[in-house]
């Protein structure tokens, strides 16, 4: 649990082997933090992404960092929230697999995420912080020799989200 770390602040700044992108399925810029993510890597970002024919919901790509400290972004598109009935969980699920099993096929050693589809795609935040800290968990156990996933907020409010996520699941209540 310790290769866990969460923080507040902005993803654009962590010098992680990778940073994640919640990026839209045509990988050609938006808001958020695909906007902000653009912004700091520099044009060079957009003209790599325009080469990889989008990507669908619940998968993953990875480009270079250019500008970022960051060496790669992994772009990966989580759902859009509708009513939790048409598979939401699953594919924000998929989204954290996806990332880490790029980050593992390219070598990579430490990767930040942002909460994925917890902003301008509606996914309630307590769920998608759940989900985040349930897969890098699962994630960690196996690869032992992972060194770090920092889990990024952006503000207070997801920042406590993530903390009791990690605080459930490092002390699940007694059954
Ligand atoms: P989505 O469309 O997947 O919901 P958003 O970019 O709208 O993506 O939001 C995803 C999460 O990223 C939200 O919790 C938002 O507050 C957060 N976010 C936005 N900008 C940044 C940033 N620079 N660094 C880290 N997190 C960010």
């Amino acid at each position: 649990m310790n290769r866990i770390e969460i923080m507040e602040g902005d993803i654009t700044r962590c010098k992680t082997d990778a940073i994640v992108n919640a990026a839209h399925t045509s990988l050609l810029g938006g808001g958020g933090v695909d906007g902000a993510i653009h912004r700091a890597a520099g044009p060079s970002l957009l003209e790599e992404c325009r080469t990889l024919n989008g990507c669908a919901t619940g998968d993953a790509k990875i480009t270079r960092g250019y500008q970022l400290p960051a060496r790669h972004v992994i772009h990966t598109v989580g759902p859009v929230w509708r009513d939790g009935a048409h598979g939401e969980h699953a594919a924000l699920a998929s989204c954290y697999r996806r990332c880490f099993d790029l980050a593992v096929q390219h070598g990579l050693r430490s990767i930040a995420f942002p909460a994925i589809s917890a902003g301008a795609y509606r996914f309630p935040l307590d769920a998608a912080c759940r989900i985040a800290v349930e897969e890098t968990a699962h994630f960690l156990a196996r690869h032992p020799h992972f060194e770090r996933v920092i889990l990024v907020a952006f503000n207070a409010e997801a920042l406590a989200a993530f903390q009791s996520a990690l605080q459930q699941i490092s002390h699940p209540p007694p059954p």
